[in-house]
């Protein structure tokens, strides 16, 4: 019932590595040949089998109102028919920077580009620029996309500085790149003891790239009190959380603020949209008006930001959007759970409005390591068997999860129902 995948598999895996053009969606984590998608419509994905999913990945954050909405697709149609591209100032980019500065109090200012990546990329460049500083400081399990200064591992011993975590990466580009366990304030405090020049924390306020492990409200405040201390700027990587965790996304959530935030995925609403934002004081940092340097041809292309616009306004539109979404995560992972205690299985669960995530393992993992001890292979059958079933889950633990608009009270019943009979078989 996978023919037709196994087939363009294999044809893919000749002229393109791996098959695939990102990493994850090869399943390396799970086993099995990814199923090659055909079609989406509203909750549920079809594949080229046949076979229908009801999609928790959601291309991995950006499409909260599910497949195919029919205001966004109108809106991409209606500005595809103007042309895909001018390389000059359209006011489709200025709507849709005012319908997120609107949304923070201490943002100003947003320049688009065409990734989660270049986004984080440039605005460590800018707070590099402002503070004068050279290095950046990270936590292990936070993922900001993969330029060659955030490609690092844990170096030997106690060394806070990373190394290399992929051949291609140059020691020399990541020696500037401290590396600190998530959610550790000591270890964090060390990082400022050893070097005086840190130019910005950069942090997913609440990591979605090892599985849904929320940052502590006192390791941010921290993380805030050292920057403010230190001269450093603080950069929230939203670009998984940006109207996703909230309206306004983890930001919402939180009492700490950051300097600067990048967003992706769900501003793009599917297409290839990323933003970083701040102050009036600090962007006026960013060429043309300043000195630091940043650049895209596609930045800010016509058709993504039809489709970004389109959803925020949406979004905007429906507050209680959130707390329905949060609803229907609870329902999914307290389901989940349930099923899993009736069968004796050690499940921890989180949500944070539209996110939400699970761990086969006893204690909730609060950083990479004790992510890293949870029960890997039963996340594998469990993601095997449940895809057998039509329920399409993030291929890995290491990934959260996400509920659209349109994923119905009776879709996750549905789901919980085929959990409770793939945990009979554990
Ligand atoms: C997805 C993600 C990125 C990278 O975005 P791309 O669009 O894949 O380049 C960066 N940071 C976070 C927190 C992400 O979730």
């Amino acid at each position: 019932m996978f023919d037709n995948s196994v087939k363009a598999y294999t044809q893919a895996c000749e002229v393109i590595p791996g098959g695939v053009d990102s990493p994850v969606r090869a399943f390396k984590s799970v086993g099995g040949t990814p199923p090659f998608i055909e079609r989406g419509e509203g909750a549920y994905m079809y594949d080229v089998d046949g076979n229908k999913y009801l999609d928790f990945v959601q291309s991995w954050g950006p499409l909260i109102f599910g497949h195919c909405d029919k205001d966004i697709e109108e809106a991409v149609i209606k500005t595809v028919k103007n042309g895909l591209s001018f390389g000059a100032p359209t006011e489709l980019e200025t709507l849709l920077a005012e319908e997120i500065v609107e949304m923070y109090d201490y943002i100003d200012k947003v320049r688009f580009v065409s990734s989660g990546t270049e986004a984080v990329m440039s605005a460590i460049r800018l707070a590099r620029g402002v503070t004068g500083k050279n290095d950046i400081l990270k936590f292990e399990g936070c993922y900001h996309g993969h330029s060659d200064s955030l490609l690092v591992q844990a170096g030997s011993g106690l060394a806070t500085f990373g190394t290399p975590s992929s051949p291609g990466v140059p020691a020399d580009l990541t020696k500037h790149t401290l590396l600190c366990e998530y959610n550790n304030i000591e270890n964090l405090k060390k990082c400022f003891e050893d070097s005086d020049d840190i130019s910005c924390i950069i942090i997913e306020p609440i990591a979605g790239n090892m599985g849904l492990v929320p940052a502590s409200p006192e390791f941010l405040k921290a993380c805030r009190e050292l920057c403010d201390a230190n001269g450093a700027l603080l950069i929230f990587d939203e670009v998984m959380t940006g109207f996703r965790a909230s309206l306004t996304g983890a930001s919402g959530l939180l009492e700490t603020k950051a300097d600067i935030i990048t967003f992706g995925k769900v501003i793009g609403a599917g297409m290839p949209v990323g933003a970083f934002a701040s102050s009036k004081k600090i962007m006026d940092h960013l060429s043309p008006d300043g000195t630091v340097y940043q650049a895209g041809t596609l930045s800010g292309n016509p058709v993504a930001m039809s489709a970004g616009l389109t959803s925020l306004r949406k979004l905007k539109a429906n507050p209680s959007i959130y707390n329905e979404l949060n609803e229907k995560a609870l329902r999914l992972v307290n389901g989940l759970k349930e099923v899993a205690n009736s069968n004796n299985i050690p499940l921890q669960i989180n949500t944070r409005g539209s996110m939400f995530g699970f761990f086969f393992c006893e204690n909730e993992p609060t950083n990479i390591k004790e992510v890293g001890k949870c029960d890997f292979e039963r996340f594998a059958k469990f993601h095997h068997e449940m895809l057998k079933k039509g329920f399409y889950f993030a291929c890995s633990q290491y990934e959260a999860g996400f509920i659209s608009t349109v994923i119905t009270n009776e879709d996750i019943d549905a789901c919980i129902a085929a959990a409770s009979e793939v945990m009979k078989e554990f």
